[in-house]
Order: C-alpha cells, then sequence, then structure tokens
C-alpha cells in the first residue's frame, strides 16, 4: 500500500467518489479509503436520484452509462389511517423523456459504478480500509490513520465524505460529539423481489418507467413517514422514522415497518413478494442550522457528513448534493493546489462555491422544514382528517348529505381544534 498521496477521500459514498473522480480529473494523485469490501457494500438509501447536472457535464451520456433502475414518471402522497388511504398523484410525460427527472436505484450497483469511474480517471481506490484518525500537525490535516497495514496514509489535503456519523470531521474538531437526536432520523428499509410484470400490472407501468409513493400516517404517530420505490424487478419499501420521536415511542423501527408491510394497502402491492434484504442508516434531518464547520487546515467536508441532506415532507434529497458538494471540494482543492496554500482560509472558497450552488441555497431556503416536521398531529390526526372526509364525502347511505365546507370544518373540529390547525398551517407556509 503506498503512503503518500496529493489529496485523500475518506469514503467512497457519492460524495467521495464524486470527488475521487472530480481530483482525477484535475490531475491530481488521489487516494479513495472506503471501509467497505467494495465501493456501496454498506450503503443503503429509499431509492431516488434526483437529476445532478455536474454530473451529467462529467458524464453526457449519464443515462446510458450509469446503472439505472427505472426512471421515475409518477409520484404519489398517500395519506393513511389503520385500514383507509387517500393518495394524491402526479404523472407527467415530461418525466417520460430524457433528461429524466428521477431515477431509482440500488446504492450497491450504483456506488460501485461511481467509485470504478473515479478509479479509471485516475484515482486509486483502497477497500476494506477503515480510517480511524488524522495525522495532525499543529491543528492542520496530514493525513490519515487507517485500520489496514497498521498503516498512515500521508497527504497535505483531506476530503472527509465518511457519511452522517463522520468520524474524520469529529476527529478534526469541526463537528460536536453529541448529535442532536431532533435533527437526526432513521431509515429502515426491506428490499422486497417481485416479478417485473407484477411491478408494471400493479403499478401501472410500461417499459423502464418508475413510481415513486410517499406515505404520511403509516408511523403510529412516530414522527416520520413512508415510502416504496420501485426497481426494475424489486421494489424498495420503508421508513423514515425521527430518532427522537421514535425514543419517546418505546417503538422499534422494525416493529413499525413490519406493521406498515401488513397495512390493507401495502399487502395487496407488495403480495407474492420475497424479502431480500433489510437494512437501516441514519439520515441527518437538521437542515443549514445543524451543519458543521465545512473546512479546516488541511481539510473539507462534503455530503452527510456536512449535513448536506434535507426533508420536505414531499422530498427527501441527499444524494445529489452529495455529489455536487463532492465535485466542489475537488474543484477547490485543485485550486488550492495551484497556489499551494491549503489553509482554512484558502479552502473557504468551498463554501462560497456551495453558497452560489443550489446546495445551500437550498438548504437555506428549507432551513425551517424541521420545524414543520416537528408538527406530530402531520403523523396521526391529519391523516385521519382527511381519510375520514373522503369516506363521509363517498358514503352514500340513504343518509342527508352536508356540505364539503361544514364535513369539513366538523371532520377538522373534532380531530385537531381550529386553533390548532391555523397554528400548523402558519408553521407548514413559513416552512416551505
Ligand atoms: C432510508 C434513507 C432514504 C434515503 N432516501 C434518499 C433518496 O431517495 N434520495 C436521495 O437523494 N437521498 C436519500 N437519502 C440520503 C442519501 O442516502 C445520503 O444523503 C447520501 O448517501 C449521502 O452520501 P455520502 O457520500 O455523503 O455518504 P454515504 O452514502 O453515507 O457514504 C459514506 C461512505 O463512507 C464510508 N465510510 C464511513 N466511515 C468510514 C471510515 N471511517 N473509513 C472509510 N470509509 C468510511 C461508508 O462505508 C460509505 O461508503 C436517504 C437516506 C436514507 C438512510
Amino acid at each position: 500500500m503506498r503512503r503518500s498521496f496529493e489529496a485523500v477521500v475518506v469514503g467512497a459514498g457519492p460524495a467521495g467518489a464524486a470527488a475521487a473522480l472530480g481530483l482525477a480529473r484535475s490531475g491530481v494523485d488521489v487516494a479513495l479509503l472506503e471501509r467497505g469490501a467494495f465501493a456501496g457494500e454498506k450503503n443503503m438509501f429509499g431509492g431516488l436520484l434526483h437529476r445532478m447536472p455536474a454530473l451529467e457535464a462529467v458524464f453526457p451520456d449519464f443515462w446510458d452509462r450509469a446503472p439505472l433502475e427505472r426512471h421515475v414518471v409518477r409520484k404519489s402522497l398517500c395519506f393513511l389511517t389503520g385500514e383507509a388511504g387517500f393518495t394524491v398523484q402526479f404523472e407527467t410525460g415530461a418525466f417520460d423523456r430524457p433528461p429524466y427527472n428521477g431515477y431509482t436505484v440500488l446504492r450497491p450497483v450504483y456506488d460501485a459504478w461511481l467509485a470504478e469511474e473515479a478509479r479509471r480517471a485516475g484515482a486509486a481506490c483502497l477497500t476494506r480500509c477503515t480510517v480511524d484518525d488524522l495525522i495532525l500537525e499543529g491543528d492542520a490535516v496530514r493525513g490519515v490513520r487507517v485500520l489496514r497495514d497498521g498503516g498512515e496514509i500521508r497527504a497535505p489535503v483531506v476530503i472527509a465524505a465518511d457519511g452522517v456519523l463522520s468520524l474524520t470531521a469529529l476527529k478534526a474538531g469541526l463537528r460536536q460529539p453529541r448529535l442532536d437526536p431532533d435533527g437526526m432520523a432513521v431509515g429502515v428499509k426491506a428490499l422486497i423481489d417481485l416479478p417485473r410484470p407484477a411491478i408494471e400490472d400493479r403499478f401501472g407501468l410500461v417499459r423502464d418507467q418508475g413510481a415513486s409513493m410517499e406515505f404520511v400516517g403509516c408511523t403510529a404517530g412516530v414522527r416520520g413517514g413512508g415510502f416504496l420505490y420501485t426497481n426494475r424487478d424489486s421494489v424498495s419499501v420503508g421508513l423514515v422514522l425521527h430518532i427522537g420521536s421514535l425514543r419517546d415511542s418505546g417503538r422499534t423501527p422494525y416493529d413499525l415497518l413490519n406493521a406498515f408491510l401488513e397495512h390493507p394497502m401495502m399487502a395487496k402491492l407488495l403480495r407474492g413478494g420475497r424479502l431480500l434484504e433489510y437494512s437501516a442508516h441514519v439520515i441527518p434531518e437538521g437542515g443549514y442550522d445543524a451543519m458543521p464547520r465545512l473546512c479546516g487546515d488541511g481539510i473539507l467536508v462534503a455530503g452527510d457528513a456536512a449535513g448536506l441532506c434535507y426533508a420536505t415532507g414531499l422530498n427527501l434529497e441527499g444524494i445529489n448534493l452529495a455529489v455536487h458538494s463532492g465535485l466542489l471540494a475537488a474543484e477547490t482543492v485543485a485550486e488550492a493546489r495551484q497556489s499551494g496554500d491549503l489553509s482554512a482560509r484558502a479552502l473557504g472558497r468551498y463554501r462560497e462555491k456551495l453558497e452560489g450552488s443550489f446546495v445551500l441555497q437550498d438548504l437555506k431556503l428549507f432551513r425551517r422544514a424541521p420545524r414543520m416536521l416537528h408538527i406530530d398531529r402531520l403523523y396521526g390526526a391529519y391523516p385521519e382528517v382527511i381519510c375520514e372526509l373522503m369516506e363521509r364525502v363517498y358514503r352514500i347511505d340513504g343518509s342527508p348529505k352536508r356540505r364539503l365546507g361544514r364535513l369539513l370544518a366538523g371532520t377538522t373540529r373534532e380531530k385537531v381544534g381550529l386553533r390548532a390547525l391555523l397554528a400548523d398551517a402558519l408553521t407548514a407556509w413559513r416552512s416551505v
């Protein structure tokens, strides 16, 4: 194993592989270090890859080249109660032609592909290589210590892309040791094998079309929601649960996931399916105000390690932010190397680049979204109001009808109260 490089990237997830790719393409001698047996081995997510113009600029033939499952043409939001469901759905032909609006992917395959592209561009990819400390000279990072070959790998600059629990950012003193449970969620997912024709019939899809479904009201009152994404011949189905609320509920994620899979609506969609794997992972959902410092002397932080991930209730975005930040971190390092200055001040250009891009602009725009997601009534009372209202609207049983407005006011008053409704509406309006 070589002991010295011009740059080291820790973690071969989307942020790290993009950073290594960017550096290698700029002619920097870079090592990409990954603790798994291969890039992606330990990685999971829900399943929706959003568009990434910066990566498409690197690969103009991205949709032909990347290992994508299906392009998503339909997005649905479903409100669930114990036995009812009300779904709002959007579908457009515009999402059915390139450049597609989003794809489902499987992380072990996708991450391995991106890391391989970095390797082909010239990065040295070292797997089974866990970083467990930094080499410091004063406050400046000068490499990493790894649990392999008793080793040290020296480099004048390190990019920390080791995910949400980033040990590298912690050791560099860029993030707090304690993560706030109210700014973190845990995702649990079941990958279910279903034959391709069953997926296409049940979800109304043809060719490589895919569907994305988000669910509210399926978490027994725990803050969070459900998801289902169609792959080529499997579906990814799971829950995202806020850790503080989950802890207070005394429930376990798998308990809630099993109840979700057994919901009558879900059971119909998944019938005959074979469980291929369960997986779980933490998600940073604290948003803009929970971000750590982004750089120090000889170090930059990208992707989840930098808290660059957010949820609005309708979308969860992380990989696109991770890839974009990885590429900007690489660009910053390449420029700083030219001027021979890898100090925190010179690397501070990274934050300016992020501020100038959708990454920090979107995080700032939705910086209040976590407040909205803390409205507990979203996860029980409101799905009940919606489903009960629809049942009253659609039930025709010979009893006299009531106007829609009165039905809505009556159901809301019973379940939520008008004052709480107004307060929640105001919070939601200010958040998104
Ligand atoms: C349930 C769930 C659903 C999600 N759904 C979506 C979605 O639909 N769309 C979306 O865009 N995002 C989604 N996300 C968020 C997305 O997965 C993350 O934002 C994204 O993976 C961040 O990429 P990253 O490269 O920063 O970190 P990671 O993907 O976490 O990669 C970090 C890498 O570092 C490696 N590593 C860690 N520690 C070390 C170490 N000490 N030494 C060496 N290597 C190390 C890991 O093995 C890993 O390969 C979801 C996340 C979850 C958990």
